[in-house]
């Protein structure tokens, strides 16, 4: 096994041990744009990925995880759900992670307060673990490193990773690359929900929840669920034989939510069957090694301060248009590939 450092052998012990700052503290760690933070980051990962790897030889059954991707548009009431489902999940004895993908403010890279102050009653139970995560840049998008974050909370022993986006646009889909179920939430609240549920987002779902279907809302929220049911009909599913299902629920009065449950372990039952489960991880695995190639492959440029004199230089004479940005960028590659 690979030789870690002492107080990266502390840490791992920490996140083995159930140590919740401890596995924020790795969290926190892979996200680091230090390159000693990064090497520590590595490092840990690498003896994660080994031991995982011992503990599949011994028991294939030994790492049973399930990876939930959930989003919707704000106010749907994603907390409320993740909130409600969770609580209900600790309490059946499954130990649930969830990782809030905030919507951050670029300024200061902090959370907004919302996930902290909410979910209060889930990140108050001893088998949760809740962590609010700024988006980097794009508003709801994932970061590179949200896969990395998930095999420390399962190696920590969570076996339900929740991984929650605000949805605004196309990148909530990006939360699909890393679960293995991708459900939507919608609510009847406010008549424009439909409109702002792109086609190419429920095109991925795995399955669609509305939310909110309690009191005055019920007639509507039925409304909407008949109005998706046909929607998924015409659109098909890239698990050609799973129909992706439409329930109703309220996350408030804990209505429907057991039923979303059963739903999602059918739809992780049905695609280990047909060793999609295992196929989609593995294409999830090579997607993400491209990103974090690119990602390392910037960072790499911008701390070597050979390649940044070059590109400095070449970046002046592109200002003044003495040559095209298109000569400067082929010669700064053919100077680093020739460094290799
Ligand atoms: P998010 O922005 O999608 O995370 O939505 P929140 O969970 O913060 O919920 C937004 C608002 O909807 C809050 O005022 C919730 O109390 C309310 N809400 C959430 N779930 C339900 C529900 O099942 N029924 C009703 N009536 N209201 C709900």
């Amino acid at each position: 096994p690979i030789c870690l450092s002492p107080s990266t052998e502390l840490l791992l012990e920490g996140i083995k041990n159930g140590n919740r700052r401890m596995l924020s503290k790795a969290i926190t760690l892979v996200e680091s744009e230090l390159e000693r933070d990064q090497k520590q980051a590595t490092s840990l990962l690498t003896r994660i990925i080994e031991e995982r790897r011992e503990k599949a030889q011994i028991d294939p059954n030994s790492i049973n995880t399930f990876r939930v991707g959930i989003t919707g548009p704000p106010g749907t009431g994603k907390s409320t759900f993740v909130e409600t489902l969770g609580t209900n999940l600790c309490n059946q004895g499954n130990k649930v992670a969830v990782i809030a993908i905030d919507p951050s403010s670029r300024k200061t890279g902090g959370s907004i307060l919302g996930d902290r102050s909410r979910m209060i009653k889930l990140g108050m139970h001893e088998n949760s673990f809740i962590r609010p995560s700024p988006s980097r840049g794009i508003a709801g998008g994932l970061s590179v490193h949200t896969s990395d974050q998930i095999l420390l909370c399962e190696h920590a022993g969570y076996n339900v990773i929740i991984v929650e986006t605000v949805g605004v646009g196309q990148t909530e889909v990006s939360v699909a690359d890393v679960t293995d179920m991708f459900m939507l939430l919608l609510s009847p609240g406010g008549g424009d929900v439909i409109q702002g549920i792109k086609k190419g987002v429920v095109e991925y779902a795995d399955m669609i929840v509305v939310n909110k279907c309690d009191g005055d809302l019920v007639q509507r929220g039925k409304m909407i669920q008949y109005e998706y049911k046909n929607a998924i009909q015409l659109l098909g599913h890239q698990m050609g034989d799973w129909i992706p299902p439409v329930l109703t629920a309220s996350s408030l009065m804990g209505i429907g939510i057991q039923d979303v449950w059963k739903k999602a372990l059918e739809f992780k039952q049905h695609s280990k069957e047909n060793g999609l489960f295992e196929t989609k991880r593995a294409l999830k695995r090579k997607n993400e090694f491209w990103k974090k190639l690119y990602e390392f492959l910037k960072m790499g440029l911008h701390n070597s301060e050979e390649v940044m004199n070059s590109i400095q230089k070449l970046q002046s004479l592109v200002e003044r248009g003495v040559i095209s940005s298109r000569q400067a960028s082929s010669d700064i590659v053919g100077q680093i590939f020739q460094y290799m």
